[in-house]
This record gives C-alpha cells, structure tokens and sequence, in this order.
C-alpha cells in the first residue's frame, strides 16, 4: 500500500502575513490521520523556517529547490546540507519551472535528485512534457527521458515520490482527465518496472499535478496509479484541506 501524498507547491508567492494564515488553517484543519495522508508543504526558502516553526507536527515543509553539491562559492543558491542543517525534511526538484524558465537539464535535475538523497532529504521529482511535446505523440519518451536521468543516479527509491505534472495542466486551469492521469502513472510505473525493480515500481508514489482543485481531486485521487498530488495555486487556500481529504 502506498500511503497517499499531498504536496502544497506555494511556488514564488506569499508575505509573511500571508504564510502566517495559511499556516493557521492548515494547523485548524481536521484532516485523515497521518497514516493515511503525508501532507507536505513548500514554502519559499525565505519563509522555510517561520513555517516549519509554526506548522503542526504532522505536516511537514519542503524547500522548492537546491543546490546540485556541496556549498561554496554558488551566489544566490541554497544547498541540501543547509536544509538538513535547517531540519527541512523535503525538497522539490525539477519543477517544470526551473527546467523550462531556468534551463534546467535532465542530467543537472538527476545529479541533485542523487546528491540531496545522499545527504539525507527526500525528495518530491518533477516529471511532465509541454503541450507541443503532447501534441506530437512524444509524452511518454519525454517523462521517460526525464525518469531515466533520475534513475541512473538513484538506486534507493524509498525517499522519492515522482510527480507527474504536464506543463499544459500547470496553472491553466486545463487538469488532465482521470483517464490521461492514469495513463501516464500506468506508463511511469510500467517503465519503472523494466527499469529499476518491480519493488520500486510497487512502491514508489506517482503523484499529480497541474490545476488540482477541490472539485477535481476526488475523480483523480480514485484512478489506481495516482497516489496523491503537487498542488500549486489551491495549496494557497482553504480549498486545499479538502484537497487533503480526497486521501480517503
Ligand atoms: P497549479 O496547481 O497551480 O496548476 O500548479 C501545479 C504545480 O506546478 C505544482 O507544482
């Protein structure tokens, strides 16, 4: 049994007033117990500590990013061993966002997925094809590709949680259908299968994302392959407990 995952995206938004209320409903929340849901959110670095500070012992927070090795002269980044220092337990690596506007690589996305295991996080990896990608048939080349890059520099999986996220779902408001979901979780799964072990391919959470709502979730969270979400814009309001509750 894979427990169900619920990750809060907040991406690049919020004040501190604004993190403080959401972290208030979240901590209010009546929710599945944390045997049934792992519920993780992922504020800005900036904000990391005030939130894990103030969140209630069963959420935790992931940072959004890291570096891909050890400190030193990298102006402007964060690295993992910061993050344990910090006792972050999560990071989120290869958001779409970062592949696409920052040029990040499959190879560069795989060496920090590897090198942020090796220090002791856990890491939520972000996988999805665009539009264009879809449109000419390649989805499944394109997430394998990605997947792969992970895989050749992984071998314990059981700190990862793949998220599938197709760009063309990210913030359009344009959710994949049930059917499309489970496809791609299928096809993850099947390649993970061939490709690492069946153990890995039983075990690991494939999770959606790309404009989850309250009202969609439930028709996601049923299909077999899906086993929770990455949420971005909901995980900024009260929507997003029921979000949590589509875990039952
Ligand atoms: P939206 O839920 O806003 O579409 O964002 C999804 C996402 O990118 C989560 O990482």
């Amino acid at each position: 049994a894979r427990k169900f995952f619920i990750g809060g995206n907040w991406k690049c938004n919020g004040t501190t007033e604004e993190v403080k209320k959401i972290v208030n409903v979240l901590n209010e929340s009546q929710v599945p117990p944390s045997d049934v849901v792992e519920v993780v959110v992922s504020p800005p670095f900036v904000f990391l500590p005030l939130v894990k500070g103030l969140l209630r012992p069963d959420f935790h927070v992931a940072a959004q990013n890291c570096w891909v090795k050890k400190g030193g002269a990298f102006t402007g980044e964060v690295s993992a061993e910061m993050l344990v220092n910090l006792g972050i337990p999560w990071v989120i690596l290869g958001h779409s966002e970062r592949r696409l506007i920052l040029n990040e690589s499959n190879e560069f996305v795989g060496d920090k997925v590897a090198y942020a295991l090796a220090q002791g996080l856990k890491v939520i990896a972000c996988v999805g094809e665009t539009l264009e990608q879809r449109e000419a048939g390649s989805t499944m080349d394109v997430v394998a590709a990605q997947t792969k890059a992970i895989a050749e520099r992984v071998s314990n999986w059981s700190d990862v949680v793949l998220a599938y996220e197709p760009v063309w779902a990210i913030g359009t408001g344009k959710v994949a259908t049930p059917a499309q979901a489970q496809e791609v979780h299928f096809e993850l799964r099947k390649w993970l299968h061939a490709n690492t072990s069946p153990e890995i391919a039983a075990t690991t959470r494939i999770i959606y994302g790309g404009s989850v709502n309250g009202a969609n979730c439930k028709e996601l969270a049923a299909q077999p392959d899906v086993d929770g979400f990455l949420v971005g814009g909901a995980s900024l309001k009260p929507e997003f407990i029921d979000i949590i509750k589509s875990a039952e």
